[in-house]
């Protein structure tokens, strides 16, 4: 039996195609002994079938297993009946029920990838958004109170717990990394609006408080609106940014844009026990089963999912594995060897995944 087994859910529009790309990817550097991807059912698709977005024995599954890997979910059309996103809710129940609190969004402008801001060459932009994951405002999901049709409230959550951990998986993170690319400072950002509301000048102090026992460690604050400006204009500057649910969820899109979208964005969503990884992207219906997905994202979503199961079980073959992928994808697309759509080019999802498996075997020869 392989030693880690890996739940894995396809999920809905180009889920399929970008999963079981990463899946094929990630067998053949790590050999099969090694990973046992179980597919799973879920998502809006299923949903629309059966009545249940992720099923009791999907759910069981996910919690039994060394770590979770998903596509995307969603289908447009598929929603409850208070007018949220079915599809939405697969991932969002996992990251509540299995308390995956870090949301860990790495930022990096690949050699061969043209950023769309001017001037910003590789290596100038490889900052983390570390993103509180379980509270905030979306906390309220499905609490908030729609009275009479006439008055809608959703209420936020922050808790010293819930920032102290976050908080200390940040300044953790930091230290294992070179600095912002600017000064080589390790450095946290702390992302919020502690100038006008109570619960965020709270996520600040025990930032602050955290920091304290980090002192190798800057800390850095930024108001949300003004992060949007910064992450345009110096994202040299950053190394680590920490950030409420909902100011998490949307400087991550912005930074996707900076370093060629969101089909190069790899997500991984932590606990103490579990690990969930995705590409930051949606299911992109508009796109699905074509064959015209990047799965990038997904694949490089993979290699953080490899880094976290070897430091969690101290198998240093995973990094090995995890390791040959980013490197394999860093030639892809310093090469140009296949371009995908998203970036520009015309590769399909199956030709940016031979392109990649090449890499790989060459690296060996
Ligand atoms: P969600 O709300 O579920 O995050 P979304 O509505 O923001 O999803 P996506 O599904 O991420 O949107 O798609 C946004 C756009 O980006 C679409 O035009 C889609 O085709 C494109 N896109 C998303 N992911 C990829 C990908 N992996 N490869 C190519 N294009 C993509």
């Amino acid at each position: 039996m392989s030693p880690y087994r890996i739940a894995t859910i396809d999920g809905d529009g180009i889920g399929p195609e970008v999963c079981q790309s990463a899946a094929r990817i990630l067998s053949e550097a790590c050999g099969s002994a090694l990973l046992d991807f179980v597919r799973c059912d879920g998502g809006a698709a299923h949903y629309a079938r059966t009545g249940q977005v992720l099923p009791d024995d999907t759910f069981a599954l996910c919690r039994d297993s060394a770590a979770i890997l998903h596509g995307a979910a969603g289908l447009p059309g598929v929603t409850y009946p208070d007018g949220t996103e079915v599809g939405n809710d697969l991932h969002l129940q996992l990251r509540f029920r299995l308390d995956l609190y870090a949301n860990v969004r790495p930022v990096r402008l690949w050699q061969g990838v043209k950023s769309p801001l001017a001037g910003w060459q590789a290596g100038q932009i490889d900052y983390v958004i570390v993103r509180e994951n379980t509270e905030g405002l979306y906390a309220s999901r499905g609490g908030g109170i729609n009275l009479r049709g006439e008055v809608a409230t959703d209420t936020i959550v922050v808790t010293r717990k819930g920032v102290e951990r976050v908080a200390r998986f940040s300044f953790g993170l930091s230290r294992k990394r070179q600095g912002a690319p600017r000064d080589g400072k390790r450095r946290v950002t702390v992302c919020d609006k502690a100038n006008i509301l109570r619960s965020y000048a709270f996520f600040r102090a025990v930032c602050e408080e955290v920091a304290r026992e980090h002192e190798d460690v800057e800390i850095d604050y930024a108001y949300a609106d003004a992060m949007t400006v910064h992450l345009v204009k110096r994202p040299d500057f950053y190394d680590v940014i920490v950030a409420e649910n909902m100011f998490g969820d949307i400087i991550s899109d912005l930074g996707a844009a900076t370093i060629g979208g969101m089909g190069l964005s790899p997500s991984a969503e932590l606990g103490e026990h579990h690990g969930l990884f995705q590409g930051a992207h949606g299911s992109a219906p508009d796109i699905a089963g074509q064959n015209l997905a990047s799965p990038l994202a997904t694949i490089l979503s993979g290699t953080l999912m490899l880094h976290w199961l070897s430091e969690r079980h101290g198998d240093e073959r995973l990094a090995v594995a995890a390791r040959r992928i980013e490197t394999a994808v860093g030639e892809v697309l310093a090469h140009g060897d296949a371009v995908p759509r998203d970036l520009g080019g015309t590769a399909s999802c199956t030709e940016v995944t031979e392109a990649v498996l090449r890499r790989m075997a060459r690296a060996l020869d």
